[in-house]
């Protein structure tokens, strides 16, 4: 039987371009032989095993014909370059790396100088010296004990240091080579004395053993972590380059280095880089010697330095964008090791994007100009970050991005009281709830030990930009203090917390401030070009501070207003009034009172959105959500405190509303059904708003929408009301209001038929429509549940952050077909968190919204997404708006 392929010399000769088989040979694989066999660069000849080999091996084992195939590829690799693995006289001497389809930096293994043994190792002394021989198989050596056979490190690191001393020397490189050849020997007998066996001898053996290691390490705990947190499916596997060993650490006419075509920092056109004289890679990364800027190379090496930067020029023609490189310089000649496209900071990206569609050479297109800038890009150049990481305590779900430095703090009263006195504040909490909120304002960070990206926390912070750590369930607080990794940090100290990235950090790290560059809007200009007429942009926004944040990011309207919000703080008082009124004339009276604050703050929103559509969404949470928690109920009844009448009677209504399950009990439309008069209020309250909008001058646009519908007849039941008080409160205005719906639930996506009937307008929740669909609390599952079914690969993507393209996406495509049935030409929005996430935003074009909804700090990406979602649905297609 004919085996597969497993292994491809760099210079195998390809049907196509080998870096569009990044699949199969890995980024770095395919790049290489893309140096190799169409740039004709210099790069050290080797081969790479597939990642078709890996899967396979991590499957069932080492594959069958895999060892006739490397063997052949050593035989050829051999005749190349005139030497033999393991010759005594002059050994070939090989790398063996890993190289997976997405850049996984420091994740997996490496082994260097495979080939040494006791025999070769003379030779290699023979041919350069016997220091760097040594120097070399100790290396060697320690690095497969390590890797390979598993052997603590520390033993052969604490084993080197000892060398050091006895050598009375303070560095690696003046360790003279008898006391290297005497390490060499201790580590040997270390090897035999842990692993039982003497360390092997015959390079086949050696190599079999470091192409199994790295295949192994794609499922280390350390590489399966990396790559639940980028998002990087876990049943991939690495590739594996075999390659022969250059050494930049040869002699002073030797150095090794990495270099970016452009700045990665700044986007500047100008190389950019480092490099050591007499090193190996690893002392550039390993930061152990300080290295020196690239330029300084046009004194040391100057026709080298020629060459690299032709190097570069050409890279760039060819791949068409900035790239970084690793090289070496082995006794006066350079070696290409690596190429990739270049990692870049959020203002470099867009500079780059920008810059290169001017380029005359590289002649970006405007749509593959807008392809190039992520999300993360617009979130760093919008949230401030941190010039450096510091001691990282803990770590938790990053909720809302960009840095934050302050005191910490375990409630929202000593939260506000340390603002007052003029502290930076971090607000400390197992979770939020509405009744945090004064504390959180004031917050300069937000971080929770439960929840998840759609908790309270989560929500409330990204709609006000605050940075937020979220579900940190390593960290556990108690009273004033938490601990978390066996540190307790008590009430006051300094904490610096990471929204983007998760990290809860025991430092005060520098911020850097966030600063749009200019090409920030021109990005944002073309991509709203692309999205015009197909996909609009509107905010989740329930105050006018924030709605004029949401504007001037560029929304074209709030999505959803969520009216709760207008319900805390000084107005809980009268809420409270409200639901414990014993007649219908207190709660109209208590209701009353409630409107008048509440037209006020729709006066205001309206007024910022003047002329764009603004979605008011009718209350939607529990009741109980007003009222003292349970805890406290039975804290103070188990203490026996002195509770007065007033108190007691918020006591009996909170026991009177608690339920089990209140996300499934009465919230949303049901609660409107059983107290239509805190509906009718909010609805006399909007229309009155709107009437004075009017009356000077003004043109606001009001949508009322009514949350968690499940039946037609709900809807059309509330509606009916809905339109007697917009008809009593209009006053001869004229005024177009719509009514529509949430959809939220899966059978309302399912009978979006019959509901389209009654409504004007769908716009989809998807928060709960995940929760409702898949059965996941929303304010649990994350918590507990979700690292958990993301590192076994149980889940591809947490669906809370990225939609469920296949269950709620789905149920989101039936939704909006089935709705258009019946109503063609229905408006259909989505106000979740999905609305401001880049990859639910392709599938949510993909199901025909008219427009998607998010926290005004999201804007900007979604409006980029929405372009970006477009341009990938037909990527053909030119588009002459843009020209
Ligand atoms: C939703 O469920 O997606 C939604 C927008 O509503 P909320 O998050 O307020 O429940
Ligand atoms: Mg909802």
């Amino acid at each position: 039987m004919q085996s597969d392929t497993f292994v491809y010399a760099f210079d195998h000769s390809y049907e196509q371009a080998p870096r569009q088989l990044v699949d199969l040979l890995g980024g770095k694989g395919a790049n290489l032989a893309e140096m190799t066999t169409v740039l004709e660069l210099p790069v050290p000849p080797g081969f790479t095993i597939t990642t078709d080999a890996c899967r396979a091996f991590l499957r069932e084992g080492w594959p069958e014909g895999l060892t006739e195939q490397i063997t052949a590829a050593v035989h050829r690799l051999e005749t190349q370059m005139g030497r033999r693995l393991g010759d005594p006289a002059n050994p070939l001497l090989v790398s063996v790396r890993s190289g997976a389809r997405h850049s996984m930096p420091g994740m997996m293994d490496t082994v260097l100088n495979l080939g040494l043994n006791d025999i070769s190792v003379e030779g290699l002394a023979e041919q350069t010296d016997r220091r760097f021989a040594f120097d070399s198989y100790r290396r060697f050596i320690q690095m497969y004990a390590r890797i390979v056979l598993g052997l603590p490190g520390e033993v052969f690191d604490k084993r080197f240091e000892g060398a050091k001393l006895l050598a009375s020397v303070e560095t690696d490189g003046d360790v003279p080579a008898e006391v290297l050849e005497f390490v060499v020997r201790i580590f040997k007998q270390q090897v035999e004395l842990l692993s039982g066996a003497p360390f092997p001898q015959d390079p086949t053996e050696q190599l079999r053993g470091a192409i199994e290691a790295v295949f192994r390490s794609w499922r280390s705990p350390r590489a399966a972590a990396y790559r639940t947190r980028e998002r990087i499916a876990h049943d991939l596997g690495t590739a594996v380059n075999v390659q022969t060993m250059v050494f930049g650490n040869r002699d002073d006419n030797s150095a090794t280095g990495v270099g970016f075509t452009r700045n990665p920092a700044t986007g500047e056109a100008k190389a950019y880089g480092d490099f050591l004289v007499n090193a190996q890679g690893e002392d550039v990364v390993a930061g152990i010697r300080k290295t020196e800027h690239l330029i300084a190379m046009k004194e040391k090496f100057p026709t080298i330095y020629d060459e690299l930067i032709a190097i570069f020029g050409r890279l760039e023609r060819h791949y068409r964008d900035m790239l970084d490189t690793e090289f070496t310089i082995e006794q006066g000649k350079l070696w290409m090791l690596q190429t990739r496209v270049g990692k870049r900071a959020g203002a470099a990206a867009l500079k780059l994007a920008v810059t290169m569609t001017d380029d005359p050479v590289i002649k970006l297109s405007k749509e593959e100009a807008l392809l190039r800038v992520g999300a993360e890009h617009l979130d760093q150049v919008l949230h401030p970050t941190f010039a450096s990481t510091g001691h990282v305590i803990g770590k938790g779900l990053p909720a809302s991005p960009g840095a934050a430095v302050g005191k910490v703090y375990f409630t929202a009263d000593d939260a506000l009281d340390a603002y007052n006195r003029g502290e930076d504040v971090i607000l400390v909490r197992m979770e939020t709830s509405p009744e945090d909120v004064h504390g959180m304002e004031v917050s300069q960070g937000i971080l929770t030990t439960r929840g998840g990206l759609v908790s309270h926390a989560a929500v409330v912070a990204r709609g006000w930009g605050i940075p937020a750590v979220v579900g940190a369930e390593g960290i556990e607080v108690t009273g004033k203090a938490f601990t978390a990794g066996g540190i307790t940090v008590p009430e006051g100290t300094v904490i610096s917390i990471d929204g983007t990235s998760g990290e809860v950090m025991l430092d005060e790290l520098t911020k850097v401030e966030a600063a749009p560059p200019p090409e920030f809007d021109t990005i944002l200009g073309w991509a709203d070009k692309i999205r015009e007429g197909r996909l609009m942009v509107r905010a989740n926004a329930d105050n006018g501070p924030d709605s004029a944040k949401a504007r001037a990011f560029g929304a074209q309207g709030i999505g959803l207003c969520r009216t709760e919000h207008m319900f805390l703080g000084g107005r809980l008082p009268l809420v409270r009034r409200a639901i414990l009124a014993a007649t219908e004339e207190e709660e109209h009276t208590a209701l009353a009172e409630l409107g008048k604050v509440q037209r006020a703050d729709f006066e205001e929103i309206l007024e910022v959105m003047d002329g764009l559509p603004v979605t008011v969404r009718l209350l939607d949470p529990p009741l109980h959500e007003f009222l003292p928690s349970m805890e406290e109920i039975i804290t103070a009844e188990a203490r026996r405190e002195y509770v007065s009448e007033a108190q007691q009677a918020l006591f009996d209504a909170a026991k009177h509303w608690h339920e089990q399950n209140p996300m499934l009990g009465t919230r949303g439309v049901r609660l409107g059904i059983i107290r239509p008069g805190l509906y009718r209020m909010q609805v006399k309250a909007l229309v009155e708003a709107a009437v004075s909008r009017q009356a000077t001058g003004g043109n606001p646009i009001v949508e009322i929408m009514i949350p968690l519908v499940v039946h037609r007849n709900e809807l059309a039941h509330v509606r009916r009301w809905v339109e007697e008080e917009i008809e009593a409160a209009r006053h001869e205005h004229d005024l177009d209001i719509r009514i529509g719906t949430m959809i939220e639930t899966p059978r309302a996506a399912l009978r979006a038929d019959e509901i389209a009937e009654v409504a004007d307008f769908f716009s989809f929740g998807t928060n709960d429509l995940t929760q409702m669909t898949f059965g996941f609390s929303r304010d649990d599952v994350e918590g507990r549940i979700m690292a958990k079914y993301l590192d076994e690969g149980l889940l591809p993507r947490n669906p809370f952050e990225t939609i469920d393209a296949g269950g709620v996406g789905e149920l989101v495509r039936i939704g909006v077909e089935r709705g258009r049935a019946t109503k063609p030409g229905l408006k259909v929005g989505v106000c979740g968190e999905h609305g401001g996430d880049p990859e639910s935003i392709r599938v949510l074009v993909g199901a025909g919204v008219d427009y998607v909804s998010c926290s005004p700090y999201r804007v900007p990406i979604a409006r980029l997404a929405a372009a970006q979602a477009i341009i990938l649905a037909d990527p053909d297609t030119d588009h002459p708006v843009l020209h």
